[in-house]
């Protein structure tokens, strides 16, 4: 059984909202770059621009911010089992805590950017392990996006992509592919 699960923010625990590739288009930022990495290699007014279109896109998405289908029932069955539970996101602290503030979600750790390299990095997933205090081979990563399956499998936990009913990214390579969270609880059953 898994002891912990973490999971990503934007298109996971809350409906998919930014526009990803519209967004890099108003930054400048050819699409098969990801946003954190180019800003990285900015300077000056440059990254301050980019910086303040990245954060004003972020805090809209988070106060406009909707819950994922049937995550509501998940939270509550983690909570009930007794199964730590925590967010792994690309996003600011700060637009993580208007989310989770105005869902009235709790989990037991949040690691952002400000806290570690970012997904694909294998980094933030082994500080989550150690910050729950429970090793890799008993955590399960739930993300939309194939950098956070591939930050969870390099890290040495068990992966599900969820599609959020679209075509999956076989690319991805997750121990499991959901359409929605409908689908969650069933797995975690069968792994008692
Ligand atoms: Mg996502």
């Amino acid at each position: 059984m898994f002891e912990g699960i973490i999971f990503d923010l934007d298109g996971t625990v809350t409906k998919p909202y930014i526009n990803f590739p519209a967004l890099k288009r108003k930054i400048g930022i050819p699409p098969d770059q990801l946003i954190l990495e180019h800003l990285a290699t900015l300077k000056g007014a440059q990254l301050e621009r980019a910086a303040r279109i990245l954060e004003d896109c972020e805090r809209d998405a988070a106060e406009n911010s909707v819950l994922n289908d049937h995550f509501r029932e998940v939270w509550s069955y983690l909570k009930k089992q007794g199964i730590k539970t925590a967010i792994l996101t690309r996003n600011s602290r700060t637009c993580v805590d208007m989310v989770l503030r105005k869902h009235r979600l709790t989990f037991d750790l949040v690691v952002t950017r400000e806290d570690a390299p970012p997904k694909p990095s294998e980094a933030p997933v082994l500080l989550i392990s150690r910050g729950l205090g429970t090793p890799p081979d008993k955590l399960l990563l739930v993300g939309d996006v194939k950098y956070d399956i591939w930050a969870g499998k390099a890290a040495g936990v068990k992966t599900i992509l969820l599609t959020n009913d679209k075509e999956p990214d076989p690319s991805a390579g997750a121990d499991w592919t959901i359409n929605s969270f409908r689908e969650l609880i069933p797995i975690l059953e069968k792994q008692r």
